[in-house]
C-alpha cells in the first residue's frame, strides 16, 4: 500500500483540553488505511491580550496514510465533530481544531484545503512541537522549520511534562 506521511494539528481551549487531545490521538490512531507514526507532547499557550480566556493545548501527530488528502481532511472534520463539540446547539464553541499542516510536498491552494496550512509557518504552538518530532522538516515553499521556529521566540510557549 502506497502511503504519504500526514502532519496534523490539534488544538483545544475549552472544557478538558488534555482529554480531548487524548481522545483526539485516539481518533487518528483509528482512521482507516492509516498509522499513527508519532505523537508530539503537548503544549501550552497563554492567549495573548485577553485574560480570563482558558489557555490553549495544542500538539501535533505524523500520520502514514494511504487516504487522499481530501478523504483525510474529511475524516478530521469528521472527528472534530464528533468530539469537538460541547453540546449541539448553534455556534457552540469548538473544543477541537485538527488542521491538515502538511501532506508529503503537496502544494495546493483552494478555500477548502490549502497545503501546506497557509499559517503554520507563523505558529510557534505548530513549529515548536514539529521541531520536536523532526527536527530537519522542511515546510514546502517556506523553508526550514528551525529558523522559522527561531523567528517565532516573542511567542511565549510551554512544553507540558509527558505523562
Ligand atoms: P486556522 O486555519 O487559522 O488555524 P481554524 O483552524 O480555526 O483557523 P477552521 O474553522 O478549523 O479554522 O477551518 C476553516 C476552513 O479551513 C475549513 O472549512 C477547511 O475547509 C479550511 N482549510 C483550508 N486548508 C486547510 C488545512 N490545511 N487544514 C484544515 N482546514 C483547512
Ligand atoms: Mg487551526
Ligand atoms: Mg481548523
Amino acid at each position: 500500500m502506497k502511503t504519504v506521511t500526514a502532519w496534523i494539528a490539534l488544538g483545544a481551549n475549552l472544557g478538558d483540553p488534555v482529554a480531548m487531545l487524548g481522545e483526539a490521538f485516539d481518533a487518528l490512531a483509528d482512521l482507516p488505511d492509516t498509522r499513527l507514526a508519532a505523537r508530539s507532547s503537548l503544549y501550552r499557550t497563554a492567549p495573548i491580550d485577553a485574560p480570563g480566556q482558558p489557555d490553549y493545548y495544542n500538539a501535533v501527530a505524523s500520520l502514514e496514510t494511504a487516504l487522499s488528502a481530501d478523504t483525510l481532511l474529511d475524516a478530521l472534520q469528521d472527528i472534530e465533530t464528533r468530539c469537538g463539540r460541547v453540546r449541539a446547539y448553534r455556534n457552540a464553541p469548538r473544543t477541537l481544531d485538527l488542521d491538515l499542516l502538511l501532506y508529503g510536498d503537496e502544494q495546493r491552494e483552494s478555500e477548502r484545503l490549502t497545503l501546506p496550512h497557509p499559517r503554520m509557518h507563523l505558529r510557534a504552538f505548530v513549529l515548536a512541537p514539529l521541531v520536536e518530532l523532526a527536527p530537519a522538516l522542511t515546510i514546502p515553499g517556506r523553508g526550514a522549520i528551525g529558523p522559522l521556529l527561531a523567528a517565532c521566540a516573542d511567542q511565549n510557549i510551554e512544553k507540558l511534562p509527558r505523562s
